[in-house]
């Protein structure tokens, strides 16, 4: 059985709690290691290295950061295959998508590569006689990253790069399902040449979370989970005086307006609703269909969600893996038979589903539920899995107040060949991320995401130019080189002349 230790000041370090956690292949049904779970002192041990690391990183150049950060983006991209089988092999996603992940995790790397044009400061002169004014933006210090099971590659490459670049050193804590591709993150940091303690990753469930968000020597958090305990996040780390930006779940929504060429919303609904199995926070878990087109859409969309193939990740032919455990597989399931008796037509049932040779994995078929109102369980809960639910409206007006009565705010979609209408929708949904006939809007490394209402506890966005306001503070100064015969007391308000 392979032991996963943390990652402590440039080195392996073997926890001391005696706790652990079983990571499983969801492939297999199997588990593969053991992840050592930190208590308060090795969380204390991390940040303490973290801290010692900031006096000299934040003091470190420009050039000297981003030449190593410009190697971790060249050693990331050549690990990237290997990267995507440690993800495969303890989330379940397939291969392909496991390899998109961390692509879209290198674009932050090459975001934070720009950190020399992104950092810079404001000069005024002569706001005033021989007066210039600048504003710099400097690091918080020791920041905490704790990221979600279903991407374990991307959300912490959304976080550190920046992070570091900005000149604060990190302590990150991964999800314990999922934890490796994090670890080899880091390795491949201290490769990069990272100096020891500037990105330090602990092993953890909720003891790790709870004593990094009160941690005095902790300046901010970034999380990304599920809304109940993004809130939590949010109010706790709040209340010791952090800086927090905490996202949470999605419920996203895609809107088809009649005259949308619907095979094109089909696919889109199909490849965004069971892509990654339905564990991705910006999947298409509703679409909402503007009659009269809800008869043929359906049709469409069952037609294509029949033709999937489901298997191991690691196998090229599968399309969609296991879920990440079985707790959360008999869960997902139990929203297809309660929707049924809720009065839903289940139009593709994919709860009773095998496959061969890995009777054991936690592999769920494919859902498609039709006719679902918003009082349904389906409808009102983030299910997290691969069960998509159709909603007809009779209006583009009846969709948007739905759409907008969602307590979720994260993506959302719009599927017309109007450019009127889709400015409208632009403007008036009350979401984060928009796409128009894009069902995944995820923003690229440049742009921020984030989403709104329940789906995000704070100001900051993620990534783009909200995550250099995020891990740094900003400092306005003003200066004068007066010559000795400007002197003279003035008590009055300064003003400028
Ligand atoms: P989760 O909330 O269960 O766990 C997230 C992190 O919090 C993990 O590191 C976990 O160890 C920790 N944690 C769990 N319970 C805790 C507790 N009681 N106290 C302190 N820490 C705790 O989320 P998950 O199941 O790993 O991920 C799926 C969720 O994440 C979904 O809701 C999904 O929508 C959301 N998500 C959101 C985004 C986004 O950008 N908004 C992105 C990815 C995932």
């Amino acid at each position: 059985m392979q032991r996963i230790p943390h990652w402590i000041n440039g080195q392996r370090a073997a926890g001391a709690s005696g706790r652990f956690h079983e990571v499983t292949d969801p492939a297999a049904g199997k588990v593969t290691a053991r992840l050592d779970l930190a208590d308060t002192d090795e969380v204390d041990t991390a940040v303490a290295a973290a801290a010692k690391a900031f006096e000299s990183w934040s003091a470190s150049s420009l050039a000297a950061r981003t030449r190593i950060l410009f190697a971790y983006r060249e050693l990331v991209d050549r690990h990237a295959d290997e990267l995507a089988s440690l993800i495969t092999a303890e989330h379940g996603k397939v291969h392909s998508d496991a390899l998109g992940e961390v692509a879209r995790g290198l674009e932050i790397v090459e975001l934070a590569c720009g950190i020399t044009q992104l950092l810079k400061g404001e000069l005024s002169t002569q706001v005033s006689g021989g007066v210039d004014v600048s504003s710099i933006r400097q690091p918080l210090g020791v920041v905490a990253g704790i990221t979600p099971f279903n991407f374990p590659a991307m959300v912490p490459l959304w976080m550190f790069p920046v992070a570091i670049a900005c000149g604060n050193t990190f302590v990150l804590k991964p999800s314990e399902k999922d934890p490796s591709a994090a670890f080899r993150l880091a390795e491949l940091a201290a490769e990069a040449g990272l100096p020891d303690g500037v990105l330090n990753v602990l092993g953890g469930d909720k003891p790790a979370v709870d004593r990094l968000l009160t941690h005095p020597d902790v300046a901010a958090v970034s999380f990304v989970g599920s809304t109940p305990i993004a809130r939590y996040v949010h109010e706790t780390a709040s209340a010791q005086g952090k800086r927090v930006q905490a996202l949470g779940g999605a419920k996203n929504h895609m809107l088809v307006l009649p005259d949308a060429n619907l095979d094109l919303a089909a696919d889109a609904a199909v490849s965004a609703a069971y892509g990654s199995a339905g564990e991705r926070c910006m999947a298409v878990s509703a679409v909402v269909a503007v009659e009269p087109i809800a008869d043929e859409l359906v049709g469409k969309i069952a037609e294509r969600a029949r033709r999937l193939r489901i298997g191991p990740g690691a196998d090229p032919a599968s399309e969609m893996g296991p879920l990440i455990t079985k707790e959360h597989r008999d869960r997902v399931a139990g929203y297809v038979p309660q929707a049924r008796e809720q009065g839903a037509d289940v139009v593709v049932d994919g709860t009773d589903y095998t496959v061969a040779g890995h009777e054991d994995g936690f592999f769920t078929g494919v859902s498609l539920l039709d006719r679902v109102t918003p009082d349904m369980a389906a409808y009102r809960d983030e299910i997290f899995g691969p069960v998509l639910s159709v909603v007809r409206a009779g209006s583009y007006q009846e969709a948007i107040e739905l759409i907008n009565s969602s307590p979720w705010g994260n993506g959302t979609a719009i599927f017309t060949r109007d450019g009127g209408a889709a400015r409208r929708f632009q403007l008036e949904v009350e979401a984060g991320m928009v796409g128009v006939n894009v069902p995944i809007p995820v923003p690229v490394g440049y742009h921020s995401f984030g989403g709104w209402k329940a789906s995000l506890f704070g100001e900051h966005h993620v990534y783009g130019n909200d995550s250099v306001h995020f891990y740094t503070k900003g400092k306005v100064i003003t200066t004068r080189w007066p010559d000795p015969a400007d002197g003279g007391v003035n008590l009055g308000f300064p003003q400028h002349t």
